[in-house]
């Protein structure tokens, strides 16, 4: 995706396209790794000045809710943000720490909601060891 897709892409979701979010959501999308907001904060190219922590995380929660971005269901670390919203599970190695995206045919099934409660998103997330770990 080229920095103008990306431009176009934000646009036809709801999102202004600012030089920050643009370069956000590149490297977020490019880098197919699931970073955290400082993680982005460092990868981002020095020419964005004036980007802060708060820059990074106000444009993250714009992503997220205008359903671009997901968070990945990982809580023994800092929020992973992930670009791919393809149904997938996340494979974690308890050894070597890295997240890798198993794809699905389909979103994981759900166990029976109670009336009342309303589903926003359902991940599936294992753990183990990966081909080099184990
Ligand atoms: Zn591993
Ligand atoms: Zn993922």
């Amino acid at each position: 995706m080229t920095e103008k897709e990306v431009a176009n892409f934000l646009a036809e979701h709801g999102v202004r396209p600012s030089a920050q979010r643009v370069a956000i959501y590149h490297l977020l999308h490019s880098k197919r790794h699931h970073l955290t907001a400082d993680e982005i904060l460092q990868a981002l190219p020095s020419h964005l000045v004036g980007v802060t922590r708060m820059t990074v995380y106000n444009s993250l929660n714009l992503f997220v809710n205008n359903g671009i971005v997901r968070t990945v269901a990982d809580y023994e670390t800092a929020r992973r943000y992930d670009a791919n919203t393809s149904p997938h599970a996340h494979f974690k190695c308890t050894d070597c720490g890295k997240i890798f995206d198993i794809p699905l045919s389909r979103e994981p099934s759900l166990p029976e909601i109670p009336n009342g409660f309303s589903v926003k998103e359902a991940q599936l997330y294992v753990t183990g060891k990966c081909h080099s770990c184990s």
